[in-house]
């Protein structure tokens, strides 16, 4: 522990200077190895080793405000053509698809899938190692970028309902979400919507 450093458990307690929480927030938003995070997933990354007292909702602020994602929503909010299959999402991770590459050769720690999850408004994509269906999902994607509004699949039904059933047992178990999930149908593909 460093002398003259304030520390809440294992965070350290950022003194109340505006200039200094505004030099970790930009650090952490918009600084040339950041990705302008939502707010979600970038509180939950500051939250490992700061703290002071209203840093969620400044960090709200600041991702609400920021320029540069306020210009990303707006260009996706222009309407789409009618030839556009499904809108485009206006925020990232807020719509996601994701596929999976199945029998693989089982590795040591018993993974034998690669699931692919990508963002639709980015395209930014994570390939996650897996053996079960929902749980890379709930450890990975819903600690970086928070709940997505809807899941795209490109699988036939009998999957998407096993996926959604696995999806909404960790979700009711691990998080304690209220928010009900439905399956719903486009005819396309299928897709998960919280309503
Ligand atoms: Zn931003």
């Amino acid at each position: 522990m460093n002398r003259g450093t304030l520390w809440y458990k294992n965070r350290i307690c950022v003194p109340n200077v505006d200039s200094i929480r505004k030099l970790i927030l930009s650090e952490a938003h918009d600084m040339a190895y950041s990705i302008h995070p939502g707010s979600t997933k970038m509180y939950y990354d500051l939250k490992e080793r700061f703290w002071w007292y209203g840093m969620k909702r400044a960090v709200a602020e600041y991702v609400a405000i920021c320029d540069t994602c306020q210009r990303v929503k707006a260009e996706h909010q222009r309407p789409a053509g009618l030839l556009q299959p499904l809108k485009v999402p206006e925020w990232k991770w807020e719509e996601i698809t994701m596929d999976f590459i199945v029998g693989l050769p089982r590795t040591q720690k018993g993974y034998n899938s690669i699931w692919v999850v990508v963002d639709r408004l980015t395209k930014v994509a994570h390939f996650i190692p897996s053996a079960k269906l929902a749980e890379p999902y709930i450890s990975v994607i819903v600690r970086l970028h928070g709940v997505p509004k809807r899941i795209i699949f490109d699988r036939g039904s009998r999957f998407t309902s096993r996926f959604w059933e696995r999806l909404h047992n960790s979700l009711d178990t691990k998080l304690g979400f209220g928010t009900a999930y439905h399956p719903r149908t486009d005819g396309r593909t299928k897709e998960l919507i919280d309503t």
